[in-house]
């Protein structure tokens, strides 16, 4: 049965598929992106989203899917939460945009307070506001070096920083996303990031001290080593503790500046503020966005505010800490402190609790990890070689599609799941049964 566009199946908390995948709108939505949208987008599966509500995510064709990937891990109080919708419209009515560069607006200062609030370290902190995670990074790489004035930069082996071509010159996830584009920044290197599931995470430090500060980088000159504390386009691998505070260790021994990227990992997702708050990590600068205003467009990069001392016109954006996006953020911030950081927490425990025994229990399950609801799936060809299997996790999160559970792969072979932090343990269950019913069919089948 086919639903016209503009329906609303229900407020249902589980899929309702009532067409096969994709349905005739989506066709044609489909056909004619093809025709005229970048083909640079990479799209997973063909869902035409229409509407979103909670965690629950509706088609042009009136299917409703869970949605386990949050817009990539940006929807954190779920699609369309009401608070968030009430704040948007009130900002809209009053003032849409200023330019928070060129003049002062009193809730750009209120979430800069709120933001400096809860950024790790005790010293006084200042914040400057971008668009997007890459504007976060880029307004890093250009900080880091402005202030030590020295301009080499380290970042990891997997790691995703973003695309404008400083912050692409970090990334090191997969080839095809520097391939074509020429020189990139020069002075970067990168090291391996430390993963549990495939070694000890002692090799990378010994790595960072043997090979590249002894033949290739003198510390000294190094600005800045970018870090995130949970690897997340890379393959939602978390760093661990040990090694991240080793890693500060060694950066303020050598003057060199921490820099880390929770575009992906902060704002309440991993059950803490900052991924890096489990580790009880003081990161110089902090890069956020994603989750930070439920959707709308906004980043920010927190330093201490003896560390943000560029002057004025070095650095800034038309748009950053635009008023609409500044209001959703505060929204934000009150529904993740009151709820929705403390139901990450409780809900991604119950729902690693439901998954901790795959890799015992199923030959393509290599490694379930992650934290709060920032939870990475390992496919491998077989457990005991650890080969990775990209087209299992391919055909897995395509058969989850199928059921009416939407979810992205992360890295080569990973599944990510990073759903909106309002799910209750009933959806936890059902993706949870979902998944592993989609793997047990793909383990069958190979
Ligand atoms: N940093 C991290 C850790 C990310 O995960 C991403 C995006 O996935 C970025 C930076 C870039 O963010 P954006 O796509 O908003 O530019």
């Amino acid at each position: 049965m086919n639903k016209p566009m503009g329906t609303i199946v229900s407020e249902a908390k589980f899929p309702v598929l009532v067409t096969p995948l994709p349905g005739p709108n989506a066709k044609d939505v489909i056909a004619r992106d093809a025709q005229f949208l970048s083909p640079s987008y990479t799209r997973s599966y063909p869902l035409v989203a229409k509407s979103g509500r909670g965690a629950t995510v509706e088609d042009v064709d009136g299917n409703l899917f869970l949605d386990f990937a949050a817009g990539i891990a940006v929807v954190s109080t779920g699609h369309c939460h009401p608070r968030i919708v009430e704040a948007i419209q009130r900002q809209a009515a009053e003032l849409i945009h200023i330019s928070g560069t060129d003049f002062y607006l009193p809730i750009m200062v209120e979430l800069a307070e709120r933001l400096a609030t809860i950024a790790p370290g005790k010293e006084p902190k200042k914040v400057y506001f971008g668009n997007s995670g890459t504007e976060a990074v880029e307004a890093a790489i250009k900080l880091a070096r402005y202030h030590t004035r020295r301009d080499k930069i380290i970042a990891f082996h997997g790691c995703f920083h973003g695309r404008t071509l400083g912050a692409l010159s970090l990334t090191a996830s997969k080839a095809v996303q520097r391939k074509g584009f020429g020189a990139l920044l020069s002075g970067v290197f990168h090291m391996p990031y430390p993963n549990s599931y495939r070694g000890p995470w002692t090799e990378s430090i010994s790595f960072l001290e043997n090979e590249l500060f002894k033949r290739l980088v003198d510390p000294q000159e190094v600005a800045a080593i970018f870090i995130e504390p949970i690897q997340g386009e890379g393959g939602y691998v978390p760093a661990p503790a040990e090694f991240l505070l080793e890693l500060q260790s060694i950066c303020r021994k050598n003057g060199i500046l921490l820099v880390a990227d929770e575009v992906q990992s902060g704002m309440g997702r991993t059950g803490k503020w900052w991924a890096g708050d489990h580790a009880g990590l003081e990161p110089d600068i902090l890069c956020v966005a994603k989750g930070i205003a439920s959707g709308m467009p906004l980043s920010a990069t927190i330093t201490r505010a003896s560390l943000m001392d560029w002057k004025p016109g070095a650095h800034a954006s038309t748009f950053g800490g635009n008023p609409v996006c500044v209001a959703a953020a505060l929204a934000t911030m009150d529904l993740l402190e009151t709820q929705y950081i403390e139901n990450a927490r409780r809900v991604g425990e119950y729902l690693m609790g439901r998954m901790a025994d795959w890799p015992a229990r199923h030959r393509i399950v290599g490694d379930v990890r992650g934290k709060g609801l920032m939870i990475g799936v390992e496919i491998v060809r077989d457990r005991t070689t650890k080969e990775r299997a990209g087209d299992f996790r391919e055909a897995i999160i395509d058969r989850a599609f199928e059921k009416g559970l939407l979810l992205l792969g992360a890295g080569e072979n990973t599944i990510r799941i990073a759903p909106p932090l309002v799910i209750d343990e009933e959806q936890a269950d059902f993706a949870a049964r979902t998944l592993e019913e989609c793997i047990r069919e793909v383990e069958i089948s190979a």
